[in-house]
C-alpha cells in the first residue's frame, strides 16, 4: 500500500513539473503578444476597413487601392 501511495505521489510530482515546464495558455495574453495587431483605417469612399499599410492617403482621408483609378 505504501508503494502505491509513493507511485501516485511520484506521478503527481512529475505532472506538476511538466505543467510548470510547458508554456501555459495564459502566456498568449502577454502584453508583447497583445500588441501584434494590424492597424486599420476606414476608406472614406466605400467605408471598408483595411490595413493602413495598404491604404492610400489623399486630401480627404484614406481610401482603398481599388479607388486609385477613379481618383
Ligand atoms: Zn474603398
Amino acid at each position: 500500500m505504501a508503494r502505491l501511495i509513493l507511485i501516485i505521489c511520484a506521478i503527481g510530482l512529475v505532472w506538476l513539473l511538466l505543467r510548470r515546464a510547458l508554456p501555459r495558455r495564459e502566456a498568449d495574453d502577454r502584453p508583447g503578444k497583445r500588441e501584434q495587431y494590424t492597424p486599420t483605417v476606414r476608406c472614406h469612399i466605400c467605408g471598408a476597413y483595411l490595413d493602413r499599410r495598404l491604404a492610400r492617403r489623399d486630401q480627404t482621408g484614406y481610401c482603398c487601392q481599388s479607388h486609385d483609378d477613379n481618383a
